[in-house]
């Protein structure tokens, strides 16, 4: 009996193994029929919808739920509050933080019912910020059907979004009543965060608008009847488009204000509905495979739109439709949104640009987000894992290794074309993954949207690292099988709900094997990969084959079977497959190979997200290119070095032109050689000195993750130093937390000071020991300083503390404002800053690279411009460095004319107001011009001791200041004319101007 049970519970276990999640899969219906009258004179839809919905789930549904997303866009919704506690995109938060004027949007339900065989069963209705919940007073039971009225309102706000109205167009995304989606998991009815996008249930919807004729409208959809208006603003591309538009303006007859257009849209199996309508649409038709290809761009975007746009639409879609699947669309719509950034629904895309990448990524995402219907929230990294794969797998093969089309895409100018070396765009994305995983704030990629601690970690973990998680699989499956198991994947859900388990089954079932050990660390987990060959060795055999031992070592907590690449002295290679990852942490891989090996790779080509990839070879390869400025080259396999002449002058050296060598691998690894050769001899001894500089910075990467070890020694004109420092950084440029924290401690000595060589210092030896300590908000950072003289090393004793506050602020002007309509001024802004600082000291006064100087210019800050150390090294400009201000110390600049002081005691505060010119484009945002201009009101005022006194001074004046790029390289020229300076009781007009290529505050 016993027996017989156990092995019926073995047959039921059996049999129920062999069903997989298809086989028990459901999902609701749901039918739209939606009328909409767009009142574009006060910016509102007057609408009503018919909706069916069948309960095709084994559950008995007491509510139901609708989402009205427009809601969210009013102070004090949820999404309001997300904003202003800091999660979501910073830029968008600003529109709440200023108070949402103008980008307001509310639904406005004006009748709600819902009924069951033609018998109300609405018992109540509530709206709690974005989401309705309708109460049933009889549940709707399995296989029931409900029909559900609503007549509503839609007050359209500007877009802040995805979706409103932005310069007279209508970009419309989540905006009717939107039944909530209900799977196995039940309602997702959550409100509408700040970050996460959207789930929906697959149905019809049959969209009939009423529109001002002059609108040109495109939809999620195809036409049933009525007119689109595309006919009308069809673009002949037989023609040139210049010829074309010139014609085609001149002649186009703005329609009647009166006349209303009429058009009925219908779309089969979407979960979304999405339109656009515009009086400035330009149209261009194509057709691929049978599916029409619609682009709608408005005129003035027509230079960068016409033809290219339609081109790449049909390129991704072939593209596409060969890696993944059929598209189960009859159409597509490609809108211009004019607003920058994009945004994905079913058969219609809303680009912010006509670049090729962004083209590819939102219909992309028609197949993963459209056709997969994947739940945004709970698992964004579905949809926009797989679009940032697939489009940088599209960028890489269409472009090669760099992924983008460097002859015309706008941002790189002939200079950058021309010299620089440019990173590979898989590379790019690693280094910012491994930047972001080894910050300390790294997240699970499975987490809901609204969960993450920030925008850069939710963009992390949606985009970057899921895409790199799928590389990965790439690589240990192999292209075909790669595809192969997302084709099975795609063709078995299309058009239905998607998860995690429904695409790791997808891909166990093709492959045949078990990926837990490769989903889960990835999506679940937080882990670090890092192998290392620690050691390998290789022997003749007596047939003249070599046996080769290659000790593997998991550093990190993450397993990966790895390719290993042997390089032979004749330029062949082998490639084996190590597999012996799981549980090993040591491994001693032997094989054997055909002729002498050179050197031995693991992961030849940079596939896997191995954060340390220096240990990775056996012979790590080196690349050395000229140091272009601006220029950014990071590869992830190589070490990099960078080179630069250099040249200095003082007199008693000549002009002392050289070398520098800069050592670099990512963030890890950052080494700086300088070597200058004095052309003059030196009158002491009769030869030329020798003068050079190295500067290291070391993070390591496993232990003492936040520390960085930083080195300094050189010998340069008048002065040497050693300095050895411990950094601990709480920051990642990855993940973007403020504030930004600082802590240094460190000793250095300075010894053979030659006041011939530079003025900045006084003779004598220094031994000292410091710390430091920054933080850095938003707006204001402080930072603070101790350094204390260690005996007997030193020939001065001394203990010096400094501390520093200072705030930048600035804004933009509106266009109203007098100042920028009249003036032209398109910023206005507050720069303050407050310095204490006290020396004691066991001499009389400390000398002058101790001491304070009340007119900025510190000795050490001074000292690291070249051009500054001595009075003539301004290539032979006397009393150049003595007219130069640099910001340091108490920055009382009226004083910088007067004789030089120090001084061991002293307080001040600068501060200025500035109003800004700069470059602005239609989009109110900032382009580069070759010069901005800024005028600024300045007051620096202080109290130091002078003589054995306390002194007061202040001083008030003006400052104009130029700033743009040349080579790419920020260039910027400040002149502050002090015009009244108070020193004491004595009030004098000073007419000096100070110099500097250098910030004031
Ligand atoms: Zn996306």
């Amino acid at each position: 009996m016993v027996r017989i049970f156990i092995r019926t519970v073995y047959i039921f276990f059996l049999a129920f193994s062999f069903l997989s999640s298809k086989d028990y899969y459901w999902q609701q219906s749901v039918n739209y029929e939606m009328s909409v009258v767009l009142i574009d004179s006060v910016r509102q839809l007057a609408c009503s919808s018919i909706i069916t919905y069948k309960n095709n789930s084994p559950d008995e549904l007491n509510d139901l739920y609708f989402h009205l997303y427009p809601n969210a866009f009013q102070l004090g919704s949820v999404k309001s509050r997300d904003y202003l506690n800091g999660y979501g995109s910073e830029s968008r938060a600003v529109y709440f933080s200023d108070g949402l004027d103008g980008y307001e949007s509310k639904i406005h339900i004006r009748e709600f019912t819902v009924a069951k065989n033609q018998e109300i069963v609405l018992d109540d209705y509530k709206i709690d910020d974005t989401v309705l919940r309708a109460y049933l007073k009889t549940p709707l039971l399995p296989g029931e059907e409900v029909r559900i009225d609503i007549e509503w309102n839609h007050h359209v706000g500007g877009m802040v979004e995805r979706a409103g109205y932005y310069e007279g167009q209508y970009n419309m995304a989540q905006w009717y009543p939107k039944i909530a989606a209900y799977d196995h998991k039940g309602w997702h009815a959550e409100p509408f965060h700040a970050q996460g996008e959207f789930y929906g249930e697959f149905g019809r919807f049959d969209v009939e608008f009423q529109v001002p004729e002059k609108f040109i409208v495109g939809a999620s959809g195809v036409v049933k009847s009525g007119d689109p208006g595309w006919e009308l603003v069809r673009v002949d591309t037989s023609a040139d488009f210049e010829d074309w538009f010139e014609v085609f303006e001149d002649n186009y007859q703005e329609p009647d204000l009166t006349k209303n257009r009429k058009v009925r849209f219908v779309a089969e199996n979407v979960h979304d509905f999405a339109w656009v309508a515009s009086p400035n649409f330009l149209y261009e038709h194509d057709i691929y495979d049978g599916i029409d290809v619609h682009v709608l761009y408005n005129r003035i975007n027509a230079n960068d739109w016409n033809r290219v746009v339609r081109k790449r639409s049909v390129r991704a879609l072939k593209w596409l439709n060969e890696k993944f699947g059929k598209y189960t669309y009859p159409q597509i719509t490609n809108t211009d949104r004019l607003k920058s950034g994009g945004m994905e629904y079913p058969m219609l895309i809303m680009d912010g640009s006509d670049r090729e990448s962004l083209i590819v990524h939102e219909i992309g995402h028609i197949w993963f987000y459209g056709i997969l219907g994947n739940n945004e929230i709970d698992e964004a990294w579905i949809d926009e894992g797989f679009t940032t794969a697939q489009t940088r797998d599209y960028m890489m093969d269409r472009y090669g290794p760099i992924g983008f089309d460097w002859q015309s895409d706008d941002w790189s100018g002939s200079y950058q074309r021309k010299f620089w070396t440019f990173n590979n765009k898989l590379h790019k994305d690693q280094w910012r993954a491994i930047k972001y995983i080894v910050s300390g704030y790294d997240e699970p990629i499975s987490r809901k949207s609204y969960l993450f601690k920030n925008s850069s970690s939710y963009r992390q973990n949606a985009y970057t690292k899921p895409s790199l998680m799928l590389n990965e699989l790439k690589y240990i499956l192999g292209d075909s099988l790669y595809y192969k198991s997302i084709q099975y994947f795609y063709d078995t859900w299309k058009q239905k709900h998607v998860n995690e388990e429904k695409f790791v089954e997808s891909v166990e079932k093709i492959t045949k094997r078990d990926l837990a050990w490769f989903f889960d660390p990835w999506l679940h987990d937080t882990r670090v990969l890092d192998y290392e060959i620690s050691s390998w060795k290789n022997k003749k055999n007596e047939g003249g084959s070599y046996d080769i031992s290659v000790d593997i070592k998991n550093l990190g907590n993450r397993h990966m079977p790895l390719l290993v690449e042997t390089e032979f002295y004749d330029g062949t290679s082998d490639r084996r497959w190590w597999n012996n990852y799981d549980w090993n942490i040591k491994d001693t891989f032997l094989y054997s190979v055909p002729s002498k090996p050179k050197r031995v790779t693991l992961d030849p080509d940079v596939q896997t997200l191995d954060v340390d990839y220096r240990n990775n070879s056996t012979n790590l390869d080196y690349k050395i290119v000229f140091d272009w400025p601006g220029m950014n080259y990071e590869p992830r396999d190589k070490i990099l070095y960078r080179w630069l002449p250099s040249l200095f002058y003082n007199e008693p050296d000549s002009y002392s032109p050289g070398l520098h060598f800069q050592r670099s691998y990512g963030h890890w690894e950052k080494q700086s050689f300088r070597f200058n050769y004095a052309t003059k001899k030196n009158f002491a001894d009769n030869k030329n000195n020798f003068y050079w500089y190295y500067s290291g910075s070391f993070k390591p990467v496993h232990s003492f993750k936040n520390l960085k070890l930083n080195l300094k020694a050189f010998n340069l004109p008048g002065l040497s130093e050693t300095n050895v420092e411990l950094e601990k950084i709480k920051y990642n440029d990855a993940y973007k937390k403020k504030p930004k924290q600082t802590y240094k401690i460190g000793v250095y000595h300075q010894f053979s000071i030659d006041t011939f060589r530079t003025n900045l210092y006084e003779s004598g030896d220094i031994s000292a020991f410091y710390i430091k300590n920054n933080i850095d908000y938003n707006y204001v950072s402080h930072s603070f300083e101790l350094v204390s003289s260690i005996s007997p090393s030193s020939d001065w004793g001394f203990t010096k503390i400094s501390f520093m506050s200072d705030v930048k602020k600035s804004k933009t002007l509106r266009s109203e404002n007098i100042l920028r309509s009249i003036f032209g001024f398109t910023n206005s802004g507050f720069r303050g800053r407050f310095f204490l600082g006290k020396v004691w000291t066991a001499s009389i006064a400390a000398p002058r690279q101790i001491s304070f100087n009340p007119a900025g210019n510190s000795s050490s800050s001074m000292y690291e411009k070249s051009y500054l150390r001595g009075v003539d090294s301004f290539f032979g400009l006397n009393g150049f460095n003595a007219a130069y201000h640099l910001p340091s110390d108490g920055n009382i600049r009226a004083l910088l004319n007067r004789d030089a002081i120090k001084t061991d005691v002293i307080s001040s505060i600068s501060a200025e107001v500035y109003f800004l010119n700069k470059k602005v484009n239609v989009d109110g945002f900032f382009e580069e011009r070759i010069i901005n201009s800024e005028i600024a009101l300045f007051s620096d005022v202080g109290f130091f001791q002078a003589g054995g006194e306390m002194k007061s001074v202040a001083s008030f004046g003006l400052g104009f200041r130029f700033s743009g790029k040349f080579f790419n390289k920020p260039l910027y020229l400040r002149v502050d004319c002090p015009l009244i300076l108070i020193d004491g009781e004595e009030i004098s007009n000073d007419k000096s101007l100070i110099l500097s290529f250098h910030r004031s505050i």
